[in-house]
């Protein structure tokens, strides 16, 4: 792929400007793992490779080839496998602390949550149209904007685009992002230092703002009156006509603790959800992370991540990281199916433990409205035949259960009958859309939690 490619050109290159001895030995074990925002990241097998290439007389020779064929300002890094894992890990501490941390007023943004970078899928159009449209035009659409949904879904991200959007757009507004966690400290803060200068300190901040977003509601207690100072926060922003964009796990009408007149002042604005992302979107999501990061991933690996994993988009991209790291340990560029069987090892038997035939049987037959009966009996009309038939696919493939005994739990049938239903799903799995939608789709639902 393009990596690798102008990797090989810079090779070709240093192969005439190198000693053989630098060049064999050193050199030519180096693997490009990324390339982004102008920084090539090479990776060495060893300690000691990574620090012979490290030496100027050979770091000089890579960064002028590199210089040639990808930019004049691309910046070379030799990492080896244990210290590029612990970079990755920082990374993921970083970002969190700028999600914790708020600046006075104006807030930071994590510069990768665009709406760019956002994945609009079916899940996520509708609320995706909204914040997009309440960044335009602030305070002129839909105010407040109550955005909720399930873990991983996109939440913060979209926050953040809205933060990264009015940053660049609108440098004149004061635009705060902080978690409802944040907060409450702040507000607890104020109270605790008792001085009637760090109240006002809060009240300033908060209602100073141009644009307020609090991320995680859900997490309101109604001690310590902040749900009483959060109402009046709220209230004098709204009536000055500044913009408030609120995410939450659960719909207001689910957050049990939440005082009825805010749970009004919310309904006030537009309430919109964020569904689970489908098998497509998952794909159009790992498809993209492959190419912002320079992950060289093969594609049977995408479909397999977005088939084996549930609907955490974190987590699902913490399984690509997972693969690509696996490969590269292994001195590989491209990761492979190997890898992500590896990769995914652990993930399938934690996520399976409270999993039966019982539980898929019932989740098919909920989904396809059939009764079990039906479903493990003789009938043969298409309506039956085709969850029948997935049915035994899915017991097969997610659980460790021989094929005499699926034979005995649909009514006694022989082996070779239930491994035919399973190969002609699996069949269909690859080459027709609508089948692996469906089985996605009840895999996805098994393996919710
Ligand atoms: P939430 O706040 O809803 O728990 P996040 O916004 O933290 O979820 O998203 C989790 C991860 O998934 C982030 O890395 C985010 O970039 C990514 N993600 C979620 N939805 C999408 C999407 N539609 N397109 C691209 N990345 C996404
Ligand atoms: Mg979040």
């Amino acid at each position: 792929m393009f990596l690798l490619d102008q990797w090989k050109k810079v090779l070709n290159k240093l192969e005439n400007e190198l000693t053989a001895v630098n060049f064999d030995l050193w050199v030519n074990t180096l693997t490009p793992i990324q390339y982004a925002n102008d920084e090539l990241i090479l990776m060495a097998p060893s300690v000691t490779a990574k620090n012979q290439v490290n030496q100027p007389a050979i770091l000089d020779k890579i960064t002028k080839c590199v210089h040639a064929e990808f930019t004049p300002y691309t910046f070379v890094r030799v990492t080896e496998a244990q210290e590029y894992q612990e970079s990755i890990r920082r990374q993921e501490t970083e970002i969190d602390r700028i999600m914790q941390e708020t600046p006075n007023l104006k807030s930071k943004f994590n510069k990768k949550y665009t709406f760019e970078n956002f994945v609009v899928g079916k899940s996520n159009q509708v609320v995706c149209a909204a914040m997009q449209s309440v960044a335009e035009h602030p305070s002129q659409k839909f105010n407040p904007l109550f955005i909720y949904g399930g873990v991983g879904l996109g939440k913060t991200h979209l926050l953040h685009a809205v933060g990264n959007y009015l940053n660049e757009h609108r440098p004149d507004l004061n635009v705060l992002y902080v978690t409802c966690e944040k907060f409450t400290n702040d507000y607890v803060d104020s109270i605790r230092n008792g001085k009637e200068k760090s109240n006002l300190d809060f009240r300033d901040k908060y209602r100073s703002v141009d644009v307020l977003m609090i991320d995680d509601i859900q997490f309101i207690s109604n001690k310590m009156g902040i749900q009483e100072e959060f109402f009046h926060t709220f209230n004098d922003l709204y009536q000055n006509n500044k913009q408030i964009i609120i995410a939450s796990d659960r719909s207001p009408k689910e957050m049990s603790a939440l005082e009825e007149r805010l749970r009004s002042r919310f309904s006030s604005g537009l309430i919109q959800d964020i569904q689970e992302p489908d098998y497509e979107t998952k794909v159009a999501i790992l498809n993209k992370k492959c190419s912002q990061e320079g992950y060289l991933v093969d594609k049977d690996v995408i479909d397999f991540i977005a088939q084996k994993t549930g609907t955490n988009i974190r987590e699902m991209e913490g399984i690509l990281s997972k693969v690509v790291f696996y490969a590269s340990l292994q001195n590989k560029t491209h990761a492979s199916m190997e890898d992500a069987h590896e990769a995914l090892k652990d993930y399938g038997e934690t996520e399976k433990t409270n999993l039966d035939a019982e539980k898929i049987l019932n989740t098919v037959c909920d989904f396809f409205k059939v009764t079990k009966e039906d479903l493990i009996g003789k009938k043969k009309n298409k309506e039956i035949v085709e969850p029948r038939q997935l049915c035994i696919y899915l017991i097969n493939d997610m659980l460790n259960i021989p094929l005499t005994a699926i034979g005995a739990m649909f009514g006694g049938r022989d082996h070779t009958t239930i491994m035919h239903a399973r190969d002609k799903i699996s069949n269909q799995v690859k080459v027709n859309p609508h089948i692996r939608t469906l089985v996605n789709d009840i895999r996805s639902q098994l393996l919710k939690y």
